[in-house]
C-alpha cells in the first residue's frame, strides 16, 4: 500500500515538474484550506505566486507566519527573486505572512492599498484640517506650522510600501484595480486585484473580492474585455444558491470569462456551480496547485472531471440571467457596445 502510494506521489511530482518545465508563465497556490498536495499546510486565507511576462509576483501572503512559511519552503519560491509583492487588502488572513516574508526579504517592493491612517501607511496634505489663527500657537497642532504633508505610519516600519489608491498600470500590462467595498461589514475596505493582459487575454488574480467578484472583473474588462482566467477568493462563502447563481451566469454569460480557478472565499457550494458552469475550464486551484497560463490554462489532474450544467440546470440559469440585471452588466455592456 505505502508503495502504492509512494508510486504515485513519485508518478504526481514528475507530471508537476514536466507542466512546471514547459510552462514559462503560471500560478501557484500558496495558501488556502482546501488541496490535495500532501507537502502544504492547509489553513484559511490565500497567498499565490504568478510568474508572467517575465516578472515573479508574490500576491498576497496567507493567515499564519509559519504556515506560510512552511508551505513557501515546501514549494521552493525564492521571496528574494521577487519583482514584487501585492497585498490585496489589510485583512489579516491575506498578510499575517508579511513578516516572514520580510525577514527573509526586507528590501522587497509591496504595493498594498492606501487608507487613511490604514496599516500600510499613508499620508494627507495637511490642509485637511480646519485652522483657528486666533489661538495661542500651543493649542495648535505643529504650532501653527503643519508639514504641507502629514505622513500616517505603518505597522511594518522600514518596509519598502508604495499605497495605491486607485487603479494603476505600475508596468507594462500590468495593472492594479483599486476598488472600495460597500458591503455591510467591509464598508470603506479598500481592495487591490492583480489584472495582468497577456496574449491571451486578462489573468486576474483577486483576494477576497469584497467589492463584489462583478465589479472587479467589470473593472479589468475596461483594460481588455477577454478575461482569460480569475483565479482566487470570490468571497461568496456564505451567499445564498440565488446570488451563487447570479455571479456564476454574470462571469460565464455576461463578461464571457473564459476560465475560472476560484479558492480561498468562494465557498464550497460556488465551488460547485462554477464547476457545474465551467466544465473543464473550471481549474482546480488548491493549495500547492501549479496551473500554467495560456490560451487553455492546464491545470491539476482535476481539469476535465466536471459535468458541464445538465439540462434541468440550465434554463434555470438562463431564467435568471434573464429575469433581471442585478449588478447592472448587461446594461454596462450594452452601453460599451452602442459606444463602440
Ligand atoms: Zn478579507
Ligand atoms: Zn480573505
Amino acid at each position: 500500500m505505502r508503495r502504492a502510494i509512494l508510486f504515485g506521489l513519485m508518478i504526481a511530482s514528475a507530471c508537476l515538474a514536466s507542466v512546471a518545465a514547459q510552462a514559462e508563465t503560471r500560478v501557484t497556490i500558496l495558501y488556502d484550506a482546501f488541496g490535495n498536495d500532501p507537502a502544504m499546510k492547509k489553513d484559511w486565507g490565500f497567498s499565490a505566486l504568478i510568474e508572467v511576462a517575465g516578472k515573479r509576483i508574490l500576491f498576497d501572503t496567507g493567515n499564519d507566519r509559519e504556515t506560510f512559511a512552511a508551505n513557501i519552503k515546501a514549494k521552493g519560491v525564492d521571496l528574494t527573486k521577487l519583482d514584487f509583492l501585492v497585498l490585496s487588502h489589510r485583512h489579516s488572513d491575506h498578510m499575517a505572512g508579511l513578516s516572514y516574508a520580510l525577514s527573509v526579504n526586507p528590501t522587497l517592493k509591496i504595493y498594498a492599498p492606501r487608507e487613511g491612517f490604514g496599516i500600510y501607511g499613508s499620508w494627507l496634505p495637511s490642509s485637511f484640517y480646519r485652522k483657528d489663527e486666533s489661538l495661542p500657537s500651543e493649542m495648535r497642532y505643529y504650532d501653527g506650522a503643519p508639514p504641507e504633508v502629514m505622513k500616517f505610519g505603518t505597522a511594518w516600519q522600514g518596509a519598502n510600501f508604495e499605497t495605491i489608491d486607485k487603479t494603476t498600470e505600475i508596468a507594462p500590462g500590468v495593472t492594479l484595480i483599486a476598488l472600495v467595498s460597500d458591503a455591510p461589514g467591509t464598508r470603506e475596505l479598500r481592495e487591490l486585484s492583480l489584472a495582468i493582459n497577456t496574449p491571451d487575454g486578462i489573468v486576474l488574480l483577486v483576494g477576497c473580492s469584497h467589492p463584489g467578484i462583478d465589479k472587479i472583473v467589470e473593472a479589468a474588462a475596461a483594460i481588455n474585455p477577454k478575461i482569460n482566467l480569475v483565479v482566487g477568493g470570490f468571497h461568496l462563502v456564505v451567499a445564498q444558491d440565488e446570488v451563487i447563481a447570479k455571479i456564476v451566469t454574470a462571469l460565464k454569460d455576461t463578461f464571457k470569462v473564459e476560465n475560472v480557478a476560484p479558492g480561498h472565499c468562494t465557498g464550497e457550494p460556488t465551488f460547485r456551480a462554477l464547476k457545474q458552469a465551467f466544465g473543464s475550464r473550471y481549474i482546480y486551484a488548491g493549495v500547492g496547485t501549479s496551473f500554467a497560463l495560456g490560451p487553455s490554462p492546464i491545470g491539476g489532474e482535476r481539469k476535465g472531471e466536471a459535468p458541464t450544467l445538465d439540462q434541468i440546470d440550465q434554463p434555470s440559469y438562463r431564467k435568471l440571467a434573464a429575469r433581471e440585471d442585478p449588478f447592472g452588466v448587461m446594461a454596462w455592456r450594452s452601453k460599451r457596445l452602442v459606444e463602440r
